[in-house]
């Protein structure tokens, strides 16, 4: 072995001789002793396997690999050591715009319903016991009766997730048999749930009915043969095909199904409860229940704004099948989540309450007015934090609801949008050419430095919104037009204060 890394490797200290340096006092008695250890042995294994590999530290004076000091090696072992100590699932800004944001958790809950959780959590519970009866009860009856009462239908049940939701009906309806969809409705959501893999998964057989772009219900009615399970209607909820297009409708498929003695199941996916402001484009369930289907199932985090969970709701008969089948057991709710979906849906007894109190709602039906003062506010807020050194400007943006739900349509919101100054141009544009902010070769500017210029702004730009994601409570932005966007639309008014903190460190780390 080369004589330099030899060297390099015994001029480690031991994970004692690091344990017992004085820049270990300040974190040692911070965390567990045997998670110190480990860090400590992690930093030195990091150290040698830097030296082995020929890098690290090597000088013109002193050529080769250097072992680092201990004050190095303790620097590393506290990163580690914190890094280990912070939750990884923690609460973040989402300033994207998109409300029902899946990667951000979609739905926050109201503090009425969060309250519930905690008490549920902290104590023993009525899960499943009868407090009447003395005895043994079960976990879906908190509400089922609710379910019933909002949408109108004879029975409900709840699971999981609406694709554990979808799963059930197919495996419980349809299992070894074949269940008609429209090409129009093999929908993708969010990468994981493929309509045509959980088929198979369910193990029934896809029947692909009709066209990508037209489907009617004589398609449908060509289709049916004595192995016909289900018809399943799919809510295209994160697309639309738009142009030369025909989808059978509801009442068409339901008809169809009682003269064929299918049953007809709608997957609405984000399944509005009130069909009131910014839902009235999107189908809601007691609509669809109104249509004859003789189920319906639909997600508790999207546009309803409770928790993750799929809740079904039906027909008596259809809804005992679920009830019984024996995955319904793997997909139950735990009783974390019952509370929060019980007591949302409580809020629901009052449609205006629910508007006002969960957040989603709230969020969906702001309107352009209350979102421009917001927007002025956090304004407001970041200058009264930061010195110069970029541009901050209140401007209209077209939001979305997101979760799939509402997929072309934009919610109109606003948003503050910081710039960078763009570096001064050595050669300047004609007076009186206007050049948009990171436009890269205005008329008569200087091609080369316009071009460099704009380079910068952009990697400023990206450094920023990098830096929101790395601050005290982290901040999702959107990047576009050389700029950072902070949409108001899903941002809490309390919130205002601390978002501008956060932005104003992140600020701080890139503008210096
Ligand atoms: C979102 C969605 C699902 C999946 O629901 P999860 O609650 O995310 O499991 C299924 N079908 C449709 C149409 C959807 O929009």
């Amino acid at each position: 072995m080369d004589q330099a890394i030899q060297k390099a490797l015994r001029a480690l200290p031991s994970v004692d001789e690091l344990l017992n340096h004085p820049r270990a006092v300040p974190f040692k008695g911070l965390h567990p002793r045997a998670e110190v250890v480990a860090a400590a042995r992690e930093a030195l294994a990091a150290a040698r396997r830097e030296i082995l590999a020929g890098e690290g530290g090597g000088t013109i004076d002193v050529p080769g690999p250097q072992a680092p000091t201990a004050e190095d090696l303790l620097t590393t072992t506290e990163a580690l050591l914190t890094a280990w100590s912070a939750p990884g699932l923690r609460r973040v800004f989402n300033l994207t715009g998109v409300v029902v944001h899946t990667n951000l958790g979609r739905s926050c809950l109201p503090a009425s319903v969060t309250d519930r959780v905690a008490e549920v959590a902290r104590s023993y519970s009525t899960l499943e016991y009868d407090l009447d009866a003395g005895g043994r009860g079960t976990r879906e009856v908190h509400v089922e009766a609710l379910l019933t009462r909002l949408t109108g239908a004879e029975a409900a049940f709840v699971v999981n997730n609406n694709a554990g939701a979808v799963l059930l009906l197919l495996m419980a309806l349809a299992s070894g048999r074949e269940v008609l969809v429209s090409r129009g409705q093999l929908v993708e959501i969010g990468g994981s749930f493929r309509l045509p893999d959980i088929m198979r998964a369910g193990g029934v057989t896809l029947v692909e009915v009709g066209t990508t772009n037209r489907t009617r219900v004589g398609d449908y009615e060509a289709a049916v043969t004595a192995d016909t399970a289900l018809i399943l209607r799919v809510h295209t909820s994160n697309y639309r095909i738009l142009g030369f297009t025909e989808e059978a409708e509801l009442q068409e498929l339901v008809e169809l199904g009682r003269r064929r003695g299918v049953p007809v199941a709608d997957d609405l996916g984000s399944g509005a409860l009130v069909p009131l402001g910014a839902f009235a484009a999107e189908p809601d369930v007691a609509a669809s229940l109104r249509s004859g289907v003789d189920v319906v199932c639909f997600s508790g985090d999207k546009l309803l704004g409770g928790p993750q969970a799929g809740i079904l709701v039906g027909r008596a008969e259809v809804i005992d099948r679920l009830r019984k089948h024996p995955v319904a057991r793997a997909l139950r709710l735990d009783k974390l989540t019952l509370a929060a979906l019980e007591a949302t849906l409580q809020l629901y007894r009052d449609p205006e309450r629910a508007m006002r109190e969960i957040p989603t709602l709230r969020c969906l039906n702001r309107t352009p007015e209350e979102t421009g003062a917001l927007a002025q506010a956090l304004q407001a807020a970041i200058e009264d934090r930061c010195e110069d050194g970029f541009i901050l400007e209140v401007e209209k943006t077209g939001a979305r609801a997101g979760g799939g739900a509402l997929p072309l349509a934009e919610v109109p919101s606003h948003a503050v949008r910081l710039r960078i100054p763009e570096p001064p141009v050595q050669s300047a544009a004609p007076e009186g050419t206007a050049r948009p902010a990171g436009a890269a070769g205005g008329p008569g500017g200087s091609e080369g430095t316009d071009v460099a210029a704009s380079r910068a702004t952009k990697a400023t730009v990206s450094a920023l919104e990098a830096q929101l994601r790395r601050a005290p409570v982290p901040v999702i932005a959107r990047v576009a037009q050389d700029s950072v966007f902070l949409d108001v639309l899903a941002l809490d008014p309390d919130d205002v204060e601390t978002v501008a903190d956060s932005i104003a460190w992140a600020v701080e780390q890139v503008v210096g």
